[in-house]
């Protein structure tokens, strides 16, 4: 191939298509379909990605300029992750480049310099033919190479570690060699990133002889080394396991490193350094756990999802499953099966359920053959759990979001639990959802998704039922029963307006005071859950009634009580906390909202003596403090475990008898018509905490209008008649899934000129739709077409120092509204070259305020 295509990280988006570069002869070899590489552009260098290659004629293409270098000696991408970026590029409107670089840890967004040491796989000579690797696009024949293999291999040993510089310089024609050693194992590339991430290392133990040639030098030693003796017949019988770091076998035998040391003078053992890859499990036991034998709802399921995946062919799945219907022990099943056939799984779950106990139960049955993904790993242990990935260590991923994106080769299965999720759509460019890309990337590989729910989205459960979109039809499957047969908990709606008729103004309804009493004297465990979405604790002065708010955004700030700070939500502002208002200079200035700090001395008020354990953003900054959290209520140091959102999701706690809901509907009132739809979904979730084991559950929900059909039918786990009831508003209402939206928001540091652009946007669209005869109103159009609202204030007017405007979108059928969309806004953006105007474009938006 002589001729790359290649897109730059350069963020213009005259620059979103490819650039020819010529491949230079030294680096055939290296450069694929997914490579990163440092071209010139301009007056300098930047980084790019090949998306194809071709042959061609170099020398007719006039002022073609060569790759410079290849960054990474096996492409960090594929060519199913390079072709799924094109993709995204259309369905997101993004340029093609954010795309990319969704797909790859920040660790690689620096300068990265390449080492090679020795890798774990031994050097295997071959025949005369070669090897043929499995994926042949991937991996092409190879020449015997096995006596140049044993040399480069001896010249590594000895270094070390050399750069891919020095190692080429030894080698001129090693190139073949040393990719072929490198995609097996024996050589083993590392980035050090310059100031970024270096690799962790640790001295280690390791034989020098064979374990029976150790095992006869062993006899030879004289008895008064004793110590020693001890040390070798360890290390023979944990042949297996080395090299072994240092400090285990000194922490295991207690043994000083002077004895140690005494074996490596006699020749007997080499004390080396391994390169570790930060692992934040280490140390961790994780109980194994064998498959369970399936009840027969599940064994009908996963017989239905693993034929799919025998076929090697592409499915999407609608897995119904009520709180504890057992989906979990079905994607342990099917990933087996799936991994059994050489293939990989990826199973995304949102951040906040990915708590140790769900990590546990994948590494439980998949041991290190996981790798975890998720955003509290600090850069460092995100890139090693990236590597274990792409150096074929890991064959499940399991993470939130960008895990998507984990760069196996043979990719056979995605599951997707609670995708209803709205964690699952990235609220920054590129702005995509996880369970689109998850359906593309499936079907680019013919792989099988799962999308599992007990409240599954309105969008996928109406799609399954419907059949009516090409792309995206998923197979539903129903589990209404809980696998250990025990009964969904009984839900009781209290009334809270008339708690408040018959005098009770406390935060706690007469029956949620009763039961938290009652779970106390039996020593059961409560969660309590405060629906915080749409709440805050502002600071506000009774005198005059003047309200903290952010200086650049427009919007209250919240109160933190640790730091005793203000803090704006959007733009991370933050102020000391007054203690004099700054308008009146009065004292009586105030922290309101129904903050869980306020519940908290509220249940400690009323409940002298009463444990309580608080997760919310404030208590759970702290790496680690999550968990740490948890494990404390299971440890049951605390009654009751109360918190926002989080305690709702993956928790699992047999003790746990009483679920309480403080505010069932605070989320109801938000413009945002999928209100409804969040609060069914939250209710039915934290309703599944209760009685999950022996103990029967009780749940209460506390609510303002609990005759509204969300709550009913959540108190009913009747996700069935809630759908139809929502369905009705959506249609009538012209919401999603009857068509879809793209929100547009444009932004100017000047409010005039804020405005006029989202007017000349909205007009552009509007003309440009009438021309193509695509415009009308949705209640009139029969099929396809499009409407306009707005431009109106976004509900956060002003942020970051910027105006907002937004127009929305609503479309439906095979038009293509992106593109125009893109179209309208780059035009505008072309006539109006002001750097400072910014427009972004939402498409199927999940956040409407
Ligand atoms: P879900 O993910 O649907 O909420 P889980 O997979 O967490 O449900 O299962 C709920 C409980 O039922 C767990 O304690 C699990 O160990 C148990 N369970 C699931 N399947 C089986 C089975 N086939 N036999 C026995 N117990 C099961
Ligand atoms: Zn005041
Ligand atoms: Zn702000």
């Amino acid at each position: 191939m002589d001729i790359a295509k290649v897109i730059v990280d350069v963020p213009v988006r005259s620059t979103d298509k490819t650039f020819d570069y010529k491949v230079p002869e030294s680096l055939k070899v290296w450069i694929e379909v997914g490579s990163r590489v440092a071209v010139p552009f301009g007056h300098r260098t930047v980084q790019g990605f090949v998306v194809s290659l071709e042959y061609g004629d170099v020398k007719a293409i006039q002022g073609i300029k060569p790759i410079q270098e290849v960054l990474d000696l096996i492409p960090p991408l594929s060519p199913e992750l390079v072709e799924l970026a094109d993709w995204m590029s259309e369905r997101y409107a993004c340029r093609r480049i954010s795309a990319l670089q969704a797909m790859l840890p920040t660790a690689l967004k620096g300068k990265a310099e390449r080492l090679i040491s020795l890798g774990t796989a031994e050097p295997e000579p071959r025949d005369e033919e070669g090897t043929l690797f499995p994926d042949e696009e991937w991996f092409p024949i190879f020449p015997d190479t096995g006596r140049e293999e044993r040399e480069i291999t001896e010249f590594v040993r000895r270094a070390g570690e050399v750069s891919m510089k020095q190692l080429s310089r030894a080698f001129p024609d090693g190139a073949e060699t040393i990719k072929f050693m490198l995609r097996r194992g024996v050589l083993k590339e590392s980035q050090s990133i310059k100031d970024k991430m270096g690799k962790k290392r640790l001295k280690a133990v390791d034989l020098t002889m064979e374990p029976e040639s150790a095992r006869e030098a062993l006899n030879n030693l004289p008895a008064r080394s004793a110590r020693q003796k001890e040390v070798l017949s360890f290390l023979i019988d944990m042949d297996a396991m080395l090299p072994m770091p240092l400090k285990d076998v000194l922490s295991a035998l207690q043994v000083t490193a002077g004895t140690v040391k005494g074996l490596e003078d006699k020749g007997l053992i080499e004390i080396t350094e391994v390169e570790v890859y930060r692992d934040p499990y280490r140390g961790r036991d994780f109980k194994p756990s064998a498959p369970l034998p399936l009840t027969s709802e599940q064994s009908a399921v996963y017989g239905r999802i693993v034929g799919a995946i025998d076929e090697q062919r592409h499915e999407t799945f609608l897995l119904h499953g009520v709180t504890g219907s057992g989906k979990t022990e079905i994607y342990l099943q099917c990933i087996q099966h799936c991994v059994e056939q050489g293939r990989q799984a990826v199973v995304l779950v949102p951040e906040i359920s990915l708590t140790p106990q769900m990590v546990e139960r994948f590494k439980g049955r998949f041991g290190s053959g996981v790798a975890v993904m998720h955003s509290r790993l600090s850069s460092g242990e995100r890139y090693d759990e990236w590597r274990k990935i792409r150096e074929g260590k890991a064959s499940v991923a399991v993470g939130a979001r960008s895990a998507i994106f984990a760069p196996f080769g043979n990719l056979g299965l995605i599951i997707m639990d609670e995708e209803h999720e709205t964690s699952y759509k990235q609220e920054e460019n590129p702005r995509y959802h996880a369970r689109d890309v998850a359906v593309r990337r499936a079907l680019l590989g013919d792989a099988v998704v799962i999308l599992g729910s007990a409240t599954p989205s309105l969008e996928s459960y109406y799609a399954a039922r419907s059949k009516s979109d090409d792309n995206f039809s998923p197979v539903l499957l129903e589990m209404p029963s809980r696998a250990l047969g025990n009964e969904l908990p009984a839900v009781q709606v209290v009334d809270m307006r008339e708690e408040l008729k018959e005098g009770n103004r406390s935060m706690f309804s007469r029956g949620l005071h009763a039961a938290l009493q009652s779970r106390l004297e039996r020593g059961e465990q409560t969660v309590l859950l405060l629906n915080r979405r749409g709440f805050s604790t502002f600071v506000m002065c009774r005198s005059c009634g003047y309200v903290a708010g952010c200086p650049e955004c427009d919007i209250s700030l919240t109160y933190h009580s640790r730091s005793n700070n203000l803090r704006c939500h959007y733009c991370g502002h933050a102020e000391p906390a007054p203690e004099v208002c700054p308008e009146c200079g009065s004292e009586h200035i105030r922290f309101f909202g129904t903050g869980t700090q306020r519940v908290e001395e509220e249940l400690v008020k009323l409940f002298p003596g009463m444990r309580v354990i608080r997760m919310d953003v404030d208590t759970t900054t702290e790496k680690g403090s999550h968990e740490k959290l948890l494990g404390q209520f299971r440890d049951k140091k605390a009654d009751v475990l109360l918190g926002t959102q989080m305690v709702a999701k993956g928790l699992d706690f047999p003790d746990v008898t009483l679920v309480g809901v403080i505010t069932a509907d605070s989320a109801l009132n938000l413009p945002d018509f999928r209100a409804a739809e969040k609060t069914f979904q939250l209710l039915t979730q934290v309703a599944g905490r209760a009685g999950r084991h022996k103990l029967p559950g009780e749940v209460l929900v506390q609510s303002y209008t609990p005759d509204h059909y969300s709550i009913i039918h959540a108190s009913r786990h009747d996700y069935a008649s809630f759908v139809r009831e929502e369905l009705k508003h959506r249609k009538a209402l012209h919401y999603p899934p009857y068509c879809r939206l793209i929100l547009v928001t444009l932004s100017h540091e000047q409010m005039p000129v804020a405005l006029r652009m989202a007017e000349n946007y909205a007009m552009s669209i509007q003309g440009k739709a009438r021309q193509r005869r695509w415009f009308g109103s949705l209640d009139k159009l029969t099929s396809d077409g499009l409407d306009l609202l707005g431009p109106v204030a976004s509900p956060l007017p002003r942020l970051k120092g910027r105006y907002r405007f937004q127009c929305m979108i609503k479309w439906r059928g095979t038009i293509d509204a992106i593109g125009l969309a893109r179209e309208v806004s780059e035009e505008l953006e072309d006539s109006l070259r002001d750097p400072v105007l910014q427009i972004s474009i939402d498409v199927d938006p999940q956040m409407l305020m």
